[in-house]
């Protein structure tokens, strides 16, 4: 398949869309952030890669970090990490508080802000002050790219209006859901939120997840097939909030969005796909974003379905 051709009719097709939508404000420093950009990045299981945009531009990858520290935490604690988070659509924003509360701190899933955050306590528990380090590490690991960091301004202006994050973490600690102490955790959670990537990058990372937990290029393997499977399964229902369904239904691939404008998807058997583009649709996810995965996955037929 010509990819490079499709890639370039689909930046044409969004272009009339490019100003619609609105930037990630509630984060101050994402707000600063060009808001016409897009990016849209394939890699093949043999390092092939197709690009288009400003794919080597770095972005805040914000929830798709989500995916490396809910897979870091699957390889450690197995199947028993679902006492702690749930694998259920949640139905409801990113960043929602009245389900937990009704649910008795137990997040449906761990893509949604606070199940994510659950997971990053569930991480500290295991390694204690090096929880960032190492969750960057495997980040790292799994992109087979040593050269990823933070972003010291988003990181600082997330924790300062946190409010709702960590809201999040206190009524979670209230019903005995919570093991760390939570300025602790929230302060990695803001950080792992704040690495910055490329599409380039991105798409690389998730090349794992299309071939059943290994890397096809290293062979390094990350989680095991059955984890793998329940990874591209909860990304499918879960990694688009209260629009998983919208994305499934116009998309057709696990995918997991980010505030910071960046969608990754799955193909799975076939490729890793990034996306970036800042302006938001009401649910948080990349409008821009959204529409060329859409297109993507109409034009080449890659669909789960
Ligand atoms: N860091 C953001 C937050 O916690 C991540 C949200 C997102 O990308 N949807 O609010």
């Amino acid at each position: 398949m010509d990819y490079q051709s499709i890639l370039k009719e689909i930046k044409l097709e969004i272009e009339p869309f490019l100003s619609e939508g609105n930037v990630a404000d509630y984060i101050p420093a994402l707000a600063k952030v060009e808001p016409n950009q897009f990016a849209m990045t394939l890699t093949l299981f043999d390092g092939t890669t197709y690009s288009i945009g400003c794919s080597d531009t770095k972005f805040s990858i914000q929830s798709i970090s989500k995916v490396f520290t809910f897979t870091k935490a699957l390889s450690l604690y197995g199947k028993k990490i679902y006492n702690k988070v749930g694998k259920e659509p949640s139905g409801n924003p990113f960043n929602s508080l009245v389900q937990l509360e009704y649910e008795n701190g137990i997040p449906r899933n761990p893509f949604i802000n606070a199940g994510a955050i659950a997971i990053t306590d569930s991480l500290f528990t295991h390694y204690e002050r090096d929880t960032f380090d190492n969750i960057i590490q495997f980040i790292k690991d799994i992109s087979n790219n040593y050269e990823l960091d933070y972003n010291e301004e988003v990181w600082r202006s997330e924790y300062e209006c946190g409010y709702r994050n960590s809201a999040l973490a206190n009524l979670m600690k209230s019903f005995g859901n919570f093991e760390n102490d939570i300025e602790s955790v929230i302060k990695t959670y803001f950080k792992q939120c704040s690495i910055e990537m490329t599409t380039f990058e991105l798409s690389r990372a998730m090349l794992f997840l299309a071939n059943h937990g290994v890397d096809p290029i290293t062979q390094k393997r990350f989680v095991t097939q059955s984890q793998a499977k329940r990874i591209n399964a909860i990304m499918l229902t879960c990694g688009h909030y209260d629009a998983s369904g919208e994305f499934a239904f116009h998309v057709g691939l696990p995918g997991k969005s980010g505030v910071g404008g960046g969608i990754v998807a799955v193909v799975p058997e076939v490729m890793s796909i990034c996306v970036f583009s800042p302006r938001l649709n009401s649910w948080g996810n990349s409008l821009v974003g959204t529409k060329a995965l859409e297109l993507f996955t109409t034009k080449t037929g890659h669909s789960i379905f």
